[in-house]
C-alpha cells in the first residue's frame, strides 16, 4: 500500500474532520472466473481503520479492474 496524498477534510467513515490519506493498492479479485490484479485507490481513515471508495474512486477501481480483465482476454 502507498500513500499519494495526506489531506484534512471531513471523513465520511467516522464522520469528523481529520487527516485522512488517499491511497494506493494492489488488488486481486475474480471476475467472470478469471483471477485479475489491479491497481486501485481508497481513502483511508485512521479513527476506523476502514477504507472509503468515493464515487469518482469506486469508477476509477472498476474501471481498472475491468481493462485489467480485458488485458488478461487479450492475452491468453
Ligand atoms: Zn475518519
Amino acid at each position: 500500500m502507498k500513500i499519494l496524498k495526506s489531506e484534512k477534510k471531513f471523513c465520511l467513515l467516522c464522520m469528523e474532520e481529520h487527516v485522512v490519506e488517499t491511497v494506493e493498492m494492489t488488488e486481486h479479485e475474480i471476475f467472470k472466473g478469471e483471477e485479475v490484479s489491479f491497481t486501485s485507490h481508497y481513502e483511508y481513515c485512521y479513527s476506523t481503520g476502514d477504507f472509503l471508495e468515493t464515487e469518482e474512486m469506486f469508477r476509477a477501481n472498476n474501471f481498472a479492474m475491468k481493462e485489467a480483465y480485458r488485458e488478461k482476454l487479450e492475452r491468453s
